[in-house]
Parts: structure tokens; sequence; C-alpha cells
């Protein structure tokens, strides 16, 4: 979430009027793809539940999407890349990572204003309950008191007050990123015992926010129309710091997974998604393992000479409120992504 070119887009469309918007979205509009993660009644801490709306800002973001668009369900993805004159107003929906607030709060809001949405799940978690990487590393950054503290495969990290700790958190997360899976475990499972003695389950209990799904709850969605596709096994990149062998796994077993407990999974979407966290043995490992199609977080609108395997998608903000004129012109993206998309070439 949060490109440059995704914020100035927010910035432009909040100067554009909607009726503007809707002149452009007419004559220049072309399908979209935008996704959430989690919705909450409330949220106590937006430092550390960075993923999640509160429900009535969620509702009308959604009201508007619904007012101004065409939501249709991915499954009409081809139909779209292949007719995009036919498709000005079409805007694919969907959610990351399987939180549990998905089926108790984003479902029924989602249901009255009829709009289909997509949900890749990070399957792992599914299985286990173990919470995000990342949400754990945000914690240990967040919550930690202040010391000298050594992590496994990290620099020596030095906690002070409160005013350094964002900084930190956005330094060290982006250190874990370079880490390929097998080490980055190893860093949050230090990171968690540290948090242990220091109040792990109390931390936990309060941001529930933060649980994921159990397969009976993602069988649920999928019984009441939800499409379910990957978010990769474990929620982490599939970026160069990957081995081969882990690439396959992070593309195969969710798949495996969800079929399993499922039905057909035809659709795959990159943890983080961004340029540096997808590699090109990344996108093939995901093309091997059969998927039709799979989406990433860079701004832009799918097009059919696209690289089917990096389709571009954008991440609504916490407080978007002018979508709406926001989609017409996420296409400007598409330079980019394409330039990247060359880059990754086979
Ligand atoms: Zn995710």
């Amino acid at each position: 979430m949060g490109s440059r070119l995704g914020r100035m887009g927010r910035k432009l469309g909040e100067w554009i009027p909607p009726g503007v918007a809707q002149i452009l979205a007419e004559g220049f509009g072309r399908p979209a793809a935008v996704f959430f993660h989690g919705v909450e009644p409330v949220t106590l801490d937006s430092d550390v539940q960075v993923n999640h709306h509160e429900a009535p800002v969620f509702r009308a973001i959604m009201a508007e999407l619904q007012r101004n668009f065409d939501v249709l369900p991915v499954t009409l993805l081809d139909e779209a890349l292949c007719h995009p004159e036919h498709h000005r107003r079409t805007v694919f929906l969907m959610s990351d990572d399987g939180y549990a607030n998905t089926l108790s709060t984003a479902a029924p809001i989602l249901e009255e204003l009829e709009l289909p949405w997509t949900l890749f799940v990070s399957t792992h978690h599914i299985d286990t309950r173990d919470r995000n990487p990342v949400f754990l590393a945000r914690l240990f950054f967040c919550c930690m008191p202040a010391g000298r503290y050594e992590v496994p495969h990290l620099p020596a990290l030095e906690l002070e007050g409160p005013e350094t700790r964002e900084a930190m958190t956005q330094a060290g997360t982006a250190c874990l990123h370079g880490l390929d899976m097998d080490r980055a475990n190893e860093a949050v499972a230090a990171m968690v015992k540290a948090l242990e003695q220091a109040g792990l389950a109390s931390l936990i209990e309060r941001f529930s926010s933060e649980s994921f799904l159990t397969w009976p709850q993602v069988r649920e969605l999928k019984r009441r129309g939800v499409e379910i596709g990957a978010h990769a096994h474990w929620h982490w990149p599939l970026n160069a710091a990957q081995t081969a062998a882990q690439l396959r796994e992070q593309a195969r077993r969710p798949r495996q997974r969800i079929e399993a407990e499922i039905g057909p999974c035809r659709y795959f979407a990159y943890p983080f998604g961004n340029t540096g966290d997808v590699s090109r043995a990344g996108w093939q490992a995901v093309r091997d393992a059969g998927y039709e199609a799979a989406f990433t977080t860079v701004t832009g609108t799918p097009e059919v000479e696209q690289n089917r395997f990096l389709l571009p998608r954008y991440g609504i903000g916490p407080d978007e409120t002018h979508l709406a004129s926001l989609i017409p012109l996420l296409s400007a993206g598409n330079r980019r992504l394409m330039r990247w998309q060359k880059e990754l070439a086979a």
C-alpha cells in the first residue's frame, strides 16, 4: 500500500469533483483491482493495527464504490481484460491475509451492498493461527521496553523512547524483508521469545484484530459467495532473498491446502506485493504452480498485454475518501508497471 504514485493519485483525486470523475471514468476508465485487509468495529492503536479499516469508514468507502462502479467477481477477469471498452467502470474487490474480522465485520457490509469479493489467505496462518510475522515484529519494535536486543540475522537493536520507535520499526521490518523465510522465521521466533517475557499474551488479546480465520470460517465465506485465492503459505515476500525451494513451497502449498479444504484455487496475490517483494523466480514459481493469474500491489490497471502473473492492484487507504475520483487515474501507473514487468521478463 502507499506507493508514491498511489499517494499522488490520492491527492489528485481529492481535487477532482465527482462529476468530472464520472466523465473521466466513462471516457478513459479501465477495469481496476483494489484491495483491503481487515475491518474492525473500532481500532485501538493505528501504529499496530495498520491493516484494518474501522467499520463505519469501510462502509462509506464501499458504498461509494458501489454507487460509482460495477464491482464484478474476479472470475470475469479475462472477459474484462479482453473487452476493456465494455468494462470502463469494472472494479474487482479483494481482501488479503484472511483476518477473522473479514467474516465477522467485512462480509455483512459487503453482502448488504451486494459487492462480490475475493479473499486471499496465507494458508500457514489458517492452519496454525500463528500471527502475521510482520505484526509480531511491529509488536516487538513498538512494545518492548527500551534496551539493547540481539536478534539472529539482524544488526544489534537499540530500542529507545517512543519518538524513535516508528523509524526503528520501518528500518527493522525492511531488514527482515531482506531475509529468506527460514532466517526471517528464526528472527521472528527470537522476537516472540522476548515479547513473551514482556506480556505477549495480553498484547495478543488486546489486538484480537490480528487473529486469522479458521478453515470452517473460510468455508463459510466460500458458501456465502466469496472467491478464495492464495496469498502464499507463510506471509512472506516471494523476493530475491528466497531460495528456489522456498519459492516453490510458497506457491504450491497454499493451492494444495485450499483445494483440499475449500475447492478450486485459481488466483494468487503476493504478500506485500510491491516491486521489491516479487522476483523473476517468484512469479515463475506462481505460474508453475498452476494459477490462472496473480496480483501485486503495484499501482496500475490490469491490461491484456501485461504479464498476467504480475497484475497491478491498488490498496485502499485507511481513510480513503475520494476513491471514485482516484480509480479512473490508476492507469497512470501502467508505464512504471510495464517497465518493471520487462525487468522481470523470462
Ligand atoms: Zn498480506
